[in-house]
Formats: structure tokens, C-alpha cells, sequence
């Protein structure tokens, strides 16, 4: 290739590094884009790329997700595994975390063996010197081989040198040998007869070092050894043959296993490697002292769990307080469109689908982001202090009990697990699980959770039938979403998916300030994901009911009846008085003319609500009403849960259409949550029931299509819906039914 060719052409780096070392960070101080900065795994499960030009030459930028290690046991590690192996990057950008060198430097060590070109980011150095730590960059890159950088990602600091570094070094184009690690003398021998006969086979040797290879087969990697079966079976069956003696061996021996050997001595190699001359212990740093001081007591046996429930309970108080003014102005700005529009639209079907259709749809979803706001922000503090990591780390031993991982924290967390939140990215988190159990288990009960879409219908309910304890209810329903999601979880364990725990692995950042900036752009993201379902999806949606809601409509005798009826009524006035009827004029009417106003209006009322009934959605509500009559609801209910499944948030939305229907001549203005509490209908305990309901049925349609996606069939999908509705219908069932037992219903 010419040398003006050679330049021209895109160079492919991709950063590689633990969770949590500042890989999306550096990746947007690089790119200028804004990704989610997360303080824990999980929320970079998607690889993300980016551009960026340094002195003419074009560069492509790759965020793999976050990983420890580059064994296949979770899929964000099969991805940047991948990645690296199949994409072949000029330079893999190593990012290792300078306050937590030897536990980064595991995955730098893999990235050697596995003979890819690393540039080293020594990132956080900031917080390495806080704690008195000095690390010599260049000694470090004498030891490893390869150039190392120092960083400040927060700061943007060191990106320049550290793209200059491994601009020249793709076109220095190394050829690197696998960094060679023994294994001791166990292991070490199997090792090298193991990488023989993969040799002389050219077994996988496209794609990764012999060696590598062998170790694989010994770390027991499923993926590889699946590659090596269609490959080559019997290459592949002596080589698993020869693991598996090793391993009993080791067992007989040592009592331990080739994998934990093998981890060992990698540790043991890091350990010598930053021995003398790399790591300067300057003064006992006193910020990592602070961090475990405060953990001391966050994370203390007896007080840890107490401080976490007092941490919930402080979002709710700080969300509904801070909260409850902007509320009540969306409510009333709503409420006078509806009536502007009322006015401004003559009679008709788009009067009513404007004030019906539109308004009042949008108005319900839109009137809750005040709250969402608050709420949101409360979280953002929380991950960006490094909180939610202790709260993830204590409950490890609590979700161990029901079969699942201290990580699995992380999908219900997202998933709503402090409310708010949405199951999308909490079903794409449990990636970061290592056993396909673990992580299906979480899977299906993470949309148990109370997401950002459910948390607007319940406090409208709340609002309506509990104003008293608003806080108080809210978080009894965020408690009982987790005892519902464990116990589940653990029936799920114990039956269609049984099994062993896997280990906790997640390491504690140490506690930072949040940043204003970081704060708010974590609730924008947040608000803006709900935003733009409500724009979209919500507002079809909300039409499309709409439409089912309004047609076909009364048959053209049933409206002759009803004319025939006003038109009598009206023939019983006087001239006069048929236009004060037909006025605006509400005082001093004559009483013959009150009455027949009175009249007038319940025949309105009748038609608007036996035309509900006649519509096609009534139909389906009535229908239903066979079956969710043991659970107290009526067809309105049964309409607005169908059109939950399309998203949670349309549950107010069709509530609001449909009681603004039903409802000629209540005035537009008093919210849903009135019209619902002066309801004959409802009462707390079909509110209590509807809530279960709501909190524990099917995901919405776009998280089933995750689950879908996630666990690679439609057969777990399908399961999440029925499952989930089923169990829905019966704790909603069983809750209403004892209520009404115990003289409640009223
Ligand atoms: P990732 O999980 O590797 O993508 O890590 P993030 O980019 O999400 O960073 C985790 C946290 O570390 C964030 O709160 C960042 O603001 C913070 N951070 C990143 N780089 C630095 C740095 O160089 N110094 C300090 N003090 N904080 C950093
Ligand atoms: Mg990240």
C-alpha cells in the first residue's frame, strides 16, 4: 500500500476498560458526544461509536461496554470480546483506573495474552493523587510494553496525547507477541501440550493465539469451545478431554479449579509487575479514608439497611413536596385549553377529538412531568454519589435468598425499583449477569418494578383516594413491587429455572459530589425518554382510542328516539323560553325552564353514555367485564389496562377520555382525579385493587419485544405477559374480594 493510501484510510479504535473507569466519559470528552454516564454497570450495554479527525486523519471511535475480564460469562463481555476479535481495531484504547490499578489491570493482562494493540489511558489520576498515590506512567509502560497515558476524563485532560499515542502506534503498526503468563507448574505443562495441537491443527488460529486457545478451553468458555466443536470436533474433544483431566486433578490436589489457578496467577503476575518503582505511596491519602468511613456506617450490617429505607423514603417526601405546585399548574393550564377549545371549536367530531382525543390524552401525560422531574433528579443524585452502588452491594446478600445477584439490583433499579425509571433499559441491563438463569430471572421480574409510565397513573389514583398519605402510599407500593418482584423471582428459581448463584463482582466507586451539569443532564435523559413516548406513541394511541371510543356511535333509530325526546321536551316551552333554555344563563331562570334544561342534559348525558357503551371499545370492555368484575373494575377500567399494554402512561390518558365522554356536564375543568373520586363506581379499595393491577401486570409491548430480544425467544415474552397478567388478576382478585369481606368497598 502507498504511504498517501495508507494515510487516508480510517483508523478503528475501541475502548476497552472496567465499568465505571470513565470510558463514556473519555468517549464523549473525545467525540463531543453526550452518552450516559453511569456510575455502575449496566447502562453501556450497547456499543457506541463516534468520529472524530486528528491532524487529517479520520478516526472511529468505539465505547464497548464495561468489563472486568474477557472470559465469556456475561454477554457485555462477549461483546467487546467480539469486538476486538472480529472487528480487529488498529488499537484497542485500554482505560484502566489509576485509584484501582491491579483490579483494572486484569482486563489490560487479557488484552495482552490475547495479543491485540493496547494503548493504555491511565485514567482518574486525580483521584490516585487525592489519595497520596503517584504512579509512574512511563515505568508502567517499560513493564507492559505498551505506551501508557495519563487522563483526567473528567477534565478532558491527557485526550490529546493519549490520541496522538495511538495514532503513532497504529502506524507504527506493532507486531505484538501475546504477552506469555505462566501458570504454575500444574497448569503450565497441559498449557503447552494443549497449544501444540492446536498448532498443528491451525485449530482457531485465525482468530486467537494458540495459547489463548488452550486457556479457554481450561477457563471452560463456552463460546469458544462451541467455535472449536463446529470447527473440528475431534481437535476440539481431545483438547476438552485434556481440560477436564486437568481439572480433576487440580481438584484432587489443590481443591480448587483451573479457573481460580488460573486467576491467581494473573493477580500474582500484576502484583510483581507494579512491584518497586511503578506505585508511590506518597501520605495516607484521606479521601479513599473518607469513602470508608462513610461506608462504615452506609453499608454497616445493622445501620446500612435502615439508612437505605430512610434514603427511599426522603425521595418520596422530596419529590411529592417539591412537586406539588408545578403539578397543580400543568393540571389548570390543561384544563382552561380544554375549555378554550371547547369554545373556539364549532360542534362536532373534531371538538371532540381535539378536547377529548387530544387534550385531554396529552394533558394527563404531560401534567406529571413536574413530579417525573423531581424524582428523577433525586436518582441522579443517588447513582452520582455513588450510593446506589452500596445499595446494590448490600442487597447482593439479601437477592442471593431469592435466586438472583446483588447486580440484578441494577435492572430493577432502572426498571422503576426507587419508581420512576422504565423496563427498556432495565431488561438490556441484566446483561451485565453472568448466568443465563440469573439473568432471566431478573429479566422477568424487573417489569414487576414501578417504571416512570406506571408511577403518573398511581399517583393520579393516589391523588383521588389517598390524599391524606400521599408519600406513605407511593412508597407502600414501591415496597410491595419488590416483595411481589423477589418472591416471583424466587418461585421462578425454584421451578422453570433452577440452579446456582453466580459470585458478586462490583467493585465500589468511592463517593463523589455530584456535578449540576452531570445532575441535569441525567434527568433530562430521563424526562425526555418519557417525553418522547408521550409525543409519539401516546398521542396515536390516544386517538386511536379516541376513534374507538366515538365510533360507530348510536344507530340512526336510537338517535331519532332521542330527538323525538328533546324535540318535546322543547315543544312544551314558549318561544322565549326555548332561548333561555338553549342560553348560557345559569341564574333566575323561570323553574319551567330550569327543568326543562335539567331534562334536556340527562338525555345528553344518556345518549353520550350509551353511545360509550355502543363503541367498539365498549364492546371489548363490557366483555371483559366478565371476568374483571372479581377484581372490581368496569369496562372504562378494562379499556384504559388494554391500552396500557401499548404503554402505561395512556392508562390516564383513556381514563380521561373515557370519563370526559361519559361525563357531559361535569366541567372541564376538574381534573381526572376528581371525576374518578365522585365516581360511583370507585371507591379506595377498587382504586387499592387497580393499582396492584396496574403495578404487577404485562410489561408494555416495547419491553416484551426486549425480553423478546434479550433472551433470544418469543417463548419468554409471551410467558412475561401471561405470567404477569395472571398474577395481576389474582392479587388484585384476592385483594379486592377480602375488602369487600372485611366491609371495605364503599
Ligand atoms: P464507564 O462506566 O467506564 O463508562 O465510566 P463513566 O464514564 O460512566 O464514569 C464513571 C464516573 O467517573 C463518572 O461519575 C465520571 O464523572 C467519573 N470520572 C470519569 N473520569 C474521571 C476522572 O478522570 N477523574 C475523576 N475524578 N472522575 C472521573
Ligand atoms: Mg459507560
Amino acid at each position: 500500500m502507498s504511504q498517501a493510501s495508507q494515510e487516508s484510510k480510517e483508523l478503528l479504535f475501541a475502548l476497552a476498560g472496567n465499568p465505571n473507569c470513565g470510558k463514556t466519559t473519555l468517549f464523549n470528552a473525545i467525540t463531543g458526544a453526550r452518552q450516559h454516564v453511569g456510575n455502575y454497570p449496566g447502562i453501556t450495554v450497547e456499543k457506541k461509536e463516534g468520529r472524530y479527525s486528528l491532524n487529517g486523519r479520520q478516526i472511529r471511535l468505539v465505547d464497548l461496554p464495561g468489563t472486568y475480564s474477557l472470559t465469556a460469562y456475561s454477554l457485555e463481555e462477549l461483546v467487546a470480546r467480539d469486538f476486538i476479535v472480529h472487528e480487529r481495531p488498529e488499537v484497542v484504547i485500554n482505560i484502566v483506573d489509576a485509584s484501582n490499578l491491579d483490579r483494572n489491570l486484569y482486563l489490560t493482562l487479557q488484552l495482552l495474552e490475547l495479543g491485540v494493540t493496547v494503548v493504555v489511558a491511565l485514567n482518574m489520576i486525580d483521584v490516585a493523587e487525592g489519595r497520596g498515590v503517584r504512579i509512574h506512567a512511563e515505568e508502567l509502560s517499560k513493564r507492559l510494553g505498551v505506551p501508557v497515558v495519563p487522563t483526567v476524563a473528567r477534565r478532558g485532560d491527557g485526550t490529546e496525547s493519549l490520541l496522538r499515542a495511538a495514532v503513532e502506534t497504529a502506524q507504527s503498526n506493532p507486531r505484538l507477541e501475546p504477552v506469555h503468563i505462566s501458570y504454575g507448574p500444574d497448569v503450565d505443562p497441559v498449557l503447552k501440550e494443549m497449544e501444540k495441537i492446536i498448532l498443528d491443527h491451525g485449530f482457531l488460529t485465525g482468530l486467537y493465539p494458540a495459547r489463548w486457545t488452550a486457556l479457554k478451553y481450561l477457563e471452560e468458555d463456552e463460546q469458544v469451545k462451541t467455535k472449536g466443536r463446529q470447527l473440528d470436533p475431534k481437535v476440539s474433544e481431545v483438547l476438552e478431554a485434556m481440560a477436564a483431566k486437568l481439572t480433576e486433578h487440580i481438584q484432587k490436589t489443590l481443591d480448587s479449579y483451573p479457573e481460580a489457578i488460573i486467576a491467581d496467577h494473573r493477580y500474582g503476575f500484576i502484583a510483581a509487575l507494579l512491584k518497586d518503582g511503578v506505585v508511590e505511596q506518597r501520605f495516607k491519602g484521606n479521601r479513599l479514608h473518607l469513602s470508608d468511613q462513610i461506608d462504615r456506617v452506609l453499608t454497616n450490617r445493622f445501620f446500612g439497611p435502615i439508612v437505605m429505607v430512610a434514603v427511599l423514603y426522603a425521595v418520596y417526601e422530596f419529590t411529592f413536596t417539591c412537586s406539588e405546585l408545578p403539578v397543580q399548574w400543568f393540571e389548570t393550564a390543561f384544563g382552561a385549553l380544554g375549555q378554550w377549545a371547547e369554545k373556539a371549536i364549532p360542534e362536532g367530531p373534531l371538538r371532540s377529538l381535539v378536547v377529548s382525543g387530544i387534550i385531554h390524552g396529552v394533558g394527563g401525560v404531560v401534567g406529571f412531568i413536574p413530579l417525573l422531574f423531581f424524582m428523577f433528579l433525586a436518582i441522579a443524585f443517588l447513582e452520582d454519589t455513588g450510593y446506589l452502588a452500596r445499595a446494590a452491594y448490600m442487597l447482593d446478600r439479601v437477592f442471593r435468598v431469592f435466586g438472583l445477584h446483588g447486580s440484578s439490583f441494577m435492572a430493577f433499579i432502572i426498571s422503576g425499583g426507587i419508581a420512576g425509571g422504565c423496563a427498556v433499559p432495565g431488561v438490556m441491563a441484566t446483561r451485565t449477569l453472568r448466568t443465563s438463569r440469573e439473568r432471566l430471572a431478573t429479566l422477568l421480574s424487573a417489569p414487576f418494578m414501578n417504571c416512570g409510565a406506571k408511577v403518573p397513573v398511581l399517583a393520579m389514583l393516589i391523588a383521588a383516594f389517598f390524599t391524606e398519605n400521599r408519600a406513605q402510599m407511593l412508597f407502600l407500593l414501591t415496597l410491595l413491587a419488590w416483595v411481589f418482584a423477589l418472591v416471583l423471582a424466587k418461585i421462578i428459581r425454584l421451578t422453570i429455572l433452577r440452579g446456582p448463584s453466580s459470585p458478586f463482582l462490583l467493585e465500589l466507586p468511592p463517593y463523589r459530589i455530584p456535578t449540576f451539569k452531570g445532575l441535569m443532564i441525567h434527568t433530562w435523559e430521563r424526562i425526555w425518554q418519557y417525553l418522547r413516548k408521550a409525543g409519539t406513541v401516546i398521542v396515536a394511541i390516544s386517538v386511536l382510542l379516541w376513534a374507538m371510543m366515538t365510533y360507530p356511535g348510536l344507530s340512526a333509530s336510537e338517535k331519532a328516539a332521542l330527538d323525538a325526546a328533546r324535540q318535546t321536551i322543547l315543544e312544551g316551552l314558549s318561544l322565549e323560553e326555548r332561548v333561555l333554555v338553549t342560553s348560557e344563563r345559569e341564574e333566575a331562570l323561570p323553574p319551567q325552564v330550569h327543568e326543562a334544561r335539567e331534562r334536556l342534559r340527562a338525555i345528553e348525558k344518556h345518549e353520550a353514555a350509551t353511545a360509550l357503551r355502543a363503541s367498539f371499545a365498549g364492546k371489548m370492555g363490557t366483555a371483559l367485564e366478565k371476568i374483571t368484575r372479581w377484581c372490581g373494575f368496569d369496562w372504562r377500567t378494562n379499556l384504559a389496562l388494554v391500552g396500557g399494554f401499548a404503554a402505561k402512561e395512556v392508562i390516564i390518558s383513556t381514563l380521561g377520555t373515557a370519563y370526559s365522554l361519559g361525563n357531559v356536564d361535569t366541567d372541564e375543568t376538574t381534573s381526572l382525579s376528581e371525576r374518578l373520586r365522585h365516581d360511583p363506581h370507585w371507591n379506595p379499595l377498587v382504586a387499592f385493587a387497580a393499582m396492584l393491577f396496574i403495578m404487577l401486570y404485562s410489561p408494555c409491548f416495547v419491553t416484551v419485544t426486549c425480553i423478546v430480544k434479550e433472551s433470544g425467544s418469543w417463548k419468554w415474552g409471551l410467558f412475561s405477559m401471561a405470567f404477569n397478567t395472571t398474577v395481576a388478576f389474582i392479587v388484585a382478585t384476592v385483594v379486592y374480594q377480602s375488602g369487600l369481606l372485611l366491609g371495605l368497598g364503599s
